[in-house]
């Protein structure tokens, strides 16, 4: 696929240059700009605490991108590569579609930011994060089931376990995912008649001295008597050190004992910026890349980059904050300074006034700072709502908010449990004979054990090996570079177990009787190391 802009990342920033790129270029931007987004919505990640606090439907805080951003060709896919040198990237679109290989002749970097929590042992396995609408749905079903399952408990130990919520992090994320936490576990709770005497902890752990440190002292210390007012536990000046399965260790000495815990720390620059950064020595800043104001990478006038992952300088700083109020408005001047460019004329340098900032910490109270003043309570919730509606992408997102929050005013919270089954990490796969399992050249995404049947690898036309039942294939693409060296097809009706490629690398990586198998029986060695046979 052949474009003249692709523009990587569906976000504030990408979303919004795409759209404005369209405007000012007109009926032929549809062959000319292509968009590319892991999912094929815009997040208004802002109002994700509304969502699992109940107030808001999961619908109302997503966007479609190829309604938001008419006149652009948008693609769904994972950006597994890029290549700056032969302005070239790799498109991971899913389990049917080949690796796309994609060129472009400027490229946008609207990638955001990534979480990672590996700096805290056991925070990966044992946290709920906060990123998109998956997450949100996840934790708003955790928290019902932990009510469902306390209302069945006997043990009082196990109960206040399950009914022990801890949020990690007291910046704008945490204060408003806690607040919105115990409204709704308060307005719930009375609806388990078990658990009429039962004692609920939502604790909100933050490293510094005060909560909101984006908005300054005075309000968090505001946020922070309003929360505890309403029940909520802060502690403060704490740090979390590790955590395991049902305990949180803090670094006083001091533990508690949890069943579910949230991290809305570990914002981490994306890994593949850092490493497109590292690989054509581009300058970063905290591990985002370095712009000139005019969102161009220097020396490279026809790579751009706006958003979480970019350092665009602003004032006498060398990087504008990363929130959604610059990556809109960074990408919007992006999407004029393209065509701008297109056009042969300057592009403009990026300047925006922060206007405030705001949080709302739940039962209609929240805190702002407005150009400079000072809001908070009721005031300062009708003006965030507002504010959040105003942004709002589209007008009928407006309006289905509206009716919402309309109703959440007078009616209670929804505590329908509504999530699919996690995806089983072991899966049997039937097959029929000719049943291709993988082609050669396809992205690899699981290592296979065959129950029963034959599965023959072939190489081109050749035979590699013939796989019998008991044995297993997969491994080397999941060791190597991730791209399958072989094909793989059914040659009889046969049974497949498809381990999925993060089970297997924590199987490798835990149990040497694992290893030792996979190293006695393996696959054949990659088809550059050895000579192949001729196919009988
Ligand atoms: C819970 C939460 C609450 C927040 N609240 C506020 C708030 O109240 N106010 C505020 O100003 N900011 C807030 N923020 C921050 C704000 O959302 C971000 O600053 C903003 O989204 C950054 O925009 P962006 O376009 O740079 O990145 P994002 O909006 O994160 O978009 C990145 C895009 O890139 C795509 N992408 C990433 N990797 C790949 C890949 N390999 N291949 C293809 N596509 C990829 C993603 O799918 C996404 O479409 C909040 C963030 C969170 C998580």
């Amino acid at each position: 696929m052949k474009l003249e802009i692709v523009i990587a990342g569906g976000g504030f920033a990408g979303a919004y240059c795409a759209k404005t790129l369209a405007r000012a270029l007109g009926r032929e931007s549809i062959q000319r700009v292509g968009l590319i987004a892991e999912q094929n919505v815009m997040v208004f990640q802002p109002m994700l605490a509304e969502v699992a606090g109940a107030s808001l439907s999961p619908l109302d805080v997503v966007n479609p991108l190829r309604q938001f951003c008419r006149g652009v060709n948008v693609f769904r896919g994972q950006i597994a590569e890029v290549d700056l040198a032969r302005r070239r990237l790799m498109l991971d679109a899913g389990r049917f579609t080949k690796n796309t290989e994609v060129e472009f002749e400027h490229l946008v970097l609207a990638l955001g930011s990534v979480v990672d929590l590996s700096r805290v042992p056991g925070m990966p396995e044992h946290s709920l994060v906060l990123k998109n609408v998956g997450d949100v749905l996840r934790l708003r079903a955790t928290m019902i089931n932990r009510l469902e399952e306390a209302n069945l408990e006997s043990d009082r130990d196990v109960w206040q376990r399950l009914l022990t919520f801890v949020v990690v992090g007291g910046g704008y994320s945490g204060v408003e995912m806690a607040g919105q936490m115990l409204d709704f576990m308060q307005e719930a709770k009375p609806l388990y008649h078990n658990l009429a005497k039962a004692q609920l902890r939502v604790i909100l752990v933050q490293s510094g001295p005060h909560l909101l440190p984006e908005v300054g002292k005075s309000l968090g210390c505001y946020a922070e008597r309003k929360l505890r007012a309403r029940g909520m536990e802060i502690k403060l000046n704490t740090r979390v050190m590790s955590m395991t399965a049902s305990r949180v260790f803090f670094d006083k000495g001091e533990s508690i004992e949890t069943a579910t815990v949230l991290s809305t720390v570990g914002n981490a620059p994306h890994p593949l910026v850092v490493e497109l950064c590292r690989r054509h020595g581009l300058e970063t800043y905290k591990g985002r890349i370095v712009t000139e104001r005019t969102m161009q990478v220097k020396g490279r006038e026809w790579l751009w980059a706006a958003g979480d992952c970019a350092a665009v300088p602003m004032d006498d700083k060398p990087a504008s904050p990363p929130t959604a109020q610059f990556a809109e408005r960074q990408g919007k001047l992006l999407g004029k300074n393209l065509a701008r460019s297109l056009r042969q004329e300057k592009p403009k340098p990026f300047f925006h006034r922060n206007l405030g900032q705001m949080a709302s910490i739940g039962h209609h109270v929240a805190v702002a700072e407005i150009l400079g003043m000072r809001f908070s309570g009721f005031i300062a919730w009708w003006m965030w709502r507002t504010v959040y509606l105003f942004k709002l992408p589209g007008l009928q997102r407006k309006l289905k908010v509206m009716v919402d929050w309309t109703m959440d005013l007078f009616f209670p919270r929804d505590i329908s449990l509504l999530l699919p089954a996690p995806t089983e990490l072991l899966q049997e796969v039937h097959l029929e004979k000719g049943d291709v399992v993988f082609n050669t050249g396809e992205p690899a995404k699981s290592f296979y054990i065959l129950k029963e049947g034959r599965v023959d690898l072939f190489e081109g036309d050749r035979l590699v090996k013939s796989v019998m039942a008991g044995q297993h294939f997969g491994e080397r693409a999941l060791e190597g570079d991730g791209v399958a060296y072989f094909s793989a097809m059914a040659a009889e009706p046969s049974t497949l177990v498809s381990v999925s490629e993060k089970a297997y690398k924590t199987l490798r990586e835990a149990s040497e009787a694992f290893r030792n198998l996979l190293e006695a029986d393996g696959e054949p060695e990659r088809p550059e190391a050895r000579e192949l046979e001729p196919r009988s």
